[in-house]
């Protein structure tokens, strides 16, 4: 009898320790490069990605940069920040935090810093008449010389990488958009990758990703989206496109 009672401990330990193997198997490939642990502080970023509803397995880090599906970047800080005034708030108001308040989307302020090169800066023009011209949407944005909301810088980004942005945060958009330098990529391609990189300042994500919420009033999927995840021509905002702009901007009187 005894020898059977050790015999199940030791299968019962036995099945506990391959569960808990199980367990922490996801959070290793959580992170892409090599570092098998997460800080403390990586830890709490995952999970307020997660509140968001944002899929923790495409969240990577890099310095300062919390990178979700590639090319949404979020500064760390601003991601801890949030959480602290989560921490602090009482009340049981909420708010959709990767959102621009529709009083501060009316007038986004853009500066193309001087590390634009003119190929890119026709693109962002293109792009920023593509947002004034969409009907019933209360987005817009403006170019200035100085104090702006959102930077364009062009950097060097890799051969396959062309553009990057951050999320709105705290109801103002995203701060910086990033464009590639020595991008291969003719006019056209180049007006979607900027009006892409804009949708991300103002909190759309991947039509083709399945984890974030579904916007009200559009389909499951849309080939056509500029909001897609890989690189295409701009023929203009897919019919979708625009409802959901509208939809999480609207404007009646535009
Ligand atoms: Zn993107």
């Amino acid at each position: 009898m005894r020898v059977c009672l050790f015999l199940a401990l030791i299968a019962i330990l036995t099945a506990s320790d391959l569960i808990a193997q199980q367990r922490l198997e996801p959070e290793v490939s959580q992170i892409e490069n090599d570092d098998l642990y997460l800080t403390e502080e990586q830890e709490i970023i995952l999970q307020l990605m997660e509140e968001r509803g944002l899929d923790p397995e495409k969240v990577t880090f890099e310095g300062v940069d919390v990178i979700y599906d590639g090319d949404m970047y979020f500064h760390k800080s601003v991601l801890l920040l949030e959480k602290e005034l989560k921490d602090c708030s009482h009340s049981k108001q909420r708010r959709y935090a990767n959102l621009v308040l529709n009083e501060n989307v009316k007038d986004i302020r853009i500066q193309i810093d001087s590390t634009v090169s003119s190929a890119w800066v026709s693109a962002i023009s293109d792009a920023l008449q593509a947002y004034r011209d969409l009907p019933s949407c209360s987005i817009n944005f403006y170019v200035v010389e100085n104090s702006p909301d959102v930077v364009i810088t062009e950097k060097w980004l890799g051969w396959m990488r062309y553009g990057y942005a951050y999320g709105p945060v705290n109801g103002m958009p995203g701060t910086n958009v990033f464009v590639g330098k020595y991008a291969r990529l003719n006019h056209s391609e180049r007006v979607f990758t900027v009006v892409h990189e804009l949708g991300h300042i103002v909190g759309m994500a991947h039509t083709d990703d399945a984890n974030h919420t579904l916007i009200r009033s559009t389909p499951e999927s849309d080939e056509n989206s500029v909001f897609n995840s890989a690189q295409g021509t701009w023929n203009g905002f897919s019919y979708w496109d625009v409802n959901a702009l509208r939809w999480l901007y609207p404007d009646v009187e535009k």
